[in-house]
């Protein structure tokens, strides 16, 4: 048997120095660090069972090296701030934060089947029923934040978690905002992965921005591809800010009524959560009220 030559090795920002067993120090719980879960800009992700309840949540972790500046704290904090009072069936409930000599860690409701990206990563188009059934279930943790005055900014399939009953979670505040009714937000710090047209055009955003959001996602779900992907970045942009996209013909009417509104590229034209969440397309055809974990990889037989 031949071998495979070793694969060249891509040089990754290293992992956190994590111990074994990790200490809430102000709790006195004592957590086993178990598998790795992914990472992000600044967290590695692990599972962590509680030593005394045998609970298994998961911990994002953030070396302090990469927070000495201010404004990485502040991020952090308000991160934190936002994220910790909230409680919804379509929100990653987030459970405690603490901090060792090493680091500081988040506790998060654990979400075993990773997120709408690898999904998608191995489905490509989904079925009509399950795009509407996991855009609902998005639109109702959306119309939660938007009624507590958040914007999350940044959903996208990969902060749009699974739990092990398939159940749509959504995470990663590390971008949302609270806002003052009226007030229209100038600034950004980042780049959302689907970025409305108002924030390219920096004339002001507000919660039309998560609608825009789940329009694109909406989009992928049905179609297996971005609403306005291109070769290159600038003429991504470039087909945001005209609006240029086209829909396939082989959607039912109420989808593409719903992609429209989304997509308009008029903040104030397009509806607000309460109104996504009443529209013809969750209304009509068939909604299923929970898929088989084999929907993962496969398409799945309904009825
Ligand atoms: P960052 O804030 O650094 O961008 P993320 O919130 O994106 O970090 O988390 C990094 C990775 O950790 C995610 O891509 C995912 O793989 C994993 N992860 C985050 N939260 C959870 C969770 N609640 N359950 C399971 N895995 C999670």
């Amino acid at each position: 048997m031949s071998r495979q030559p070793a694969k060249p090795v891509r040089k990754e920002k290293a992992p956190p120095e994590v111990p074994s067993i990790i200490t809430d120090p102000e709790r006195n719980i004592q957590y086993d660090k178990g598998v790795f879960l992914g990472k992000g800009g600044f967290a590695h992700c692990y599972e962590l069972k509680n030593r005394t309840t045998k609970e298994i949540v998961a911990g994002k972790v953030v070396p302090k090296q990469l927070l000495v500046k201010q404004y990485q704290r502040d991020k952090m904090a308000q991160e934190v701030q936002i994220h910790r009072n909230l409680s919804h069936p379509n929100v990653v409930k987030l459970l405690n934060f603490f901090e060792d000599r090493l680091n500081v860690y988040i506790t998060l409701e654990l979400c075993a089947r990773r997120s709408l990206m690898e999904l998608h990563k191995r489905r490509k188009a989904l079925t009509e029923p399950e795009a509407r059934y996991f855009t609902n279930q998005i639109v109702e943790g959306v119309l939660y934040l938007h009624e507590l005055n958040i914007i999350h900014r940044d959903l996208k399939l990969g902060n749009l978690f699974l739990n092990d009953e398939l159940q749509v979670k959504i995470g990663d505040f590390g971008l949302a905002t609270t806002v003052e009714s009226g007030e229209r937000k100038r600034t950004l710090c980042g780049t959302p992965n689907y970025i409305a047209p108002e924030v390219l055009n920096k004339q002001g955003h507000s919660f039309e921005v998560d609608i825009w959001a789940i329009g694109c996602i909406l989009y992928i779900l049905l179609f297996g591809q971005p609403p306005f992907e291109s070769k290159s970045l600038e003429e991504t942009y470039s087909r945001i800010k005209n609006n240029m996209y086209s829909i396939p013909n082989t959607s039912s009417p109420s989808a593409v009524s719903l992609i429209r509104k989304l997509l308009d590229p008029t903040p104030v034209n397009r509806p607000n959560a309460r109104q996504v969440h009443r529209d013809h397309f969750f209304k009509t055809g068939f909604m299923p009220s929970r898929l088989p974990i084999s929907c993962l990889t496969m398409v799945p037989k309904f009825g």
